[in-house]
């Protein structure tokens, strides 16, 4: 089965709607039977015992009691003030100069990249984003049809003299820049802040704006991430969400926006979504004050264990020619497969052996990228888990060399 199996019936659609009859879920499902107990590694979801659900039932119980009709009203675009203010304090204790007027609560993170793309992207404009980047980004930005270049990162991040000499050979410049700088999905990799401040300074020289996608970097387990690229510059769009923290679906996340930015992001999203949810966000508010902090820093040791889980067994079962990024943080792993393996072709394999996994080449657009690699999630599944779905994926591997 390809990816692009839709067949609609009417012959006049928009050229836009052929991106979205593309899913990478109907490439992968297709395999995840063949295995009555397979451990999936595809899963960048949060852990569901880190859903704060008691909590939550609490905190809308709380705000329920304070709602009247006024707060069910249409209003409240840029969103919940006391949510804004808490935002905007935390932001600040963390050592990032942001005022709640700079914020604009969104429908999760995702809501926030479709918006930069809105104000941003006519199509065919150059846009830049990671080799590999984050699909669901790949998705909002498919509908605006930009002309990609992607940038293969390394172990520091994006890398800049690539990044400096792909745009002086395409002769044009790009308007905007879209990175994931802590803990990259799909890599886990942080980019160096050496790397950060020569990536502001090329957006500056450019006139591009620079989309910052942090849904993970509160998630260290080491060391914290270096300063945020929206304290380096203000051509950065800083994009926040409490789907990692607190819990995806509540769909509540934040965007920080250059000032002049502002009157333009308040429109597209009215133009979207009418106002903000304005429910929900009190809820996250009343959930997340006085309790974030401390969730957060149980989540880092919960989450760091699994990290670990997952390096640990890389190690023990990996054969000798595989290599694998060592995240500090986040959700996800990297695994490169020795040549000629792709990930498309281990799939099927691995899938028969008990292990399923997310193949690289759907990290760039259309799925048409370097296969080599695939990612593995280690958020949702127990250190037993982990560590079996990793021999598994070892004893696949070894099984698909065999065959080629
Ligand atoms: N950006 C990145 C890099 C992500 O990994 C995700 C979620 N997987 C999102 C954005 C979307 O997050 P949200 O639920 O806040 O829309």
């Amino acid at each position: 089965m390809t990816e692009t199996q839709v067949q609609t019936g009417f012959g006049r659609m928009a050229r836009r709607a052929e991106s979205f009859a593309r899913s990478p879920w109907t490439f992968i499902d297709q395999f995840l039977d063949l295995h009555e107990d397979l451990i999936y590694f595809g899963n960048g979801a949060p852990a569901a015992e880190r859903y704060p659900v008691a909590r939550l039932r609490e905190a809308a119980a709380a705000s329920w009691q304070a709602i009247d009709a006024s707060a069910l009203d249409y209003g409240e675009l840029k969103g919940y003030r006391p949510l804004r203010n808490w935002i905007a304090a935390r932001m600040v204790e963390q050592g990032f100069a942001v005022t709640p007027e700079q914020i604009m609560i969104t429908f999760g993170s995702q809501q926030g990249i479709d918006i930069a793309c809105r104000l941003f992207l006519n199509p065919g404009d150059l846009l830049i984003a990671e080799g590999p980047t984050y699909i669901g980004a790949l998705q909002a930005f498919d509908a605006y049809e930009p002309e990609y270049m992607q940038i293969p990162i390394d172990s520091e991040g994006i890398q800049i003299d690539l990044l400096r000499a792909g745009v002086e050979r395409s002769g044009r410049t790009p308007k905007l820049i879209y990175v994931i700088p802590n803990f990259q999905n799909p890599t886990g990799v942080t980019m160096s802040e050496e790397r950060r401040r020569a990536l502001v300074d090329l957006a500056e020289e450019w006139d591009a704006a620079i989309v910052e996608d942090d849904p993970y970097g509160e998630f260290w387990y080491d060391v914290p991430p270096p300063a945020q690229l929206r304290k380096l510059s203000g051509r950065v769009i800083y994009l926040g969400t409490f789907s990692k923290t607190i819990a995806p679906g509540l769909r509540v996340g934040w965007m920080v926006l250059p000032e002049q930015l502002m009157p333009l992001a308040l429109m597209a999203k009215e133009a979207s979504e009418v106002c903000s949810v304005r429910t929900v966000t009190r809820t996250v508010h009343a959930a997340a004050n006085g309790f974030l902090d401390q969730h957060v820093e149980e989540s880092r040791l919960f989450y760091g264990r699994r990290r670990a889980a997952m390096l640990d067994a890389l190690a023990e079962y990996m054969p000798d020619d595989v290599r694998w990024t060592e995240p500090g943080g986040g959700f996800f792993g990297w695994v490169t497969l020795p040549a000629p393996l792709t990930a498309s072709e281990l799939l099927p394999v691995a899938a028969r052996h008990g292990v399923g996994f997310l193949p690289g080449r759907f990290f760039y657009p259309a799925a048409m990228g370097d296969d080599r690699a695939l990612r593995l999630s280690f958020s949702v599944l127990s250190e037993d888990r982990i560590r079996e779905g990793v021999r598994r994926l070892g004893d696949a591997i070894r099984s698909a060399q065999s065959l080629q």
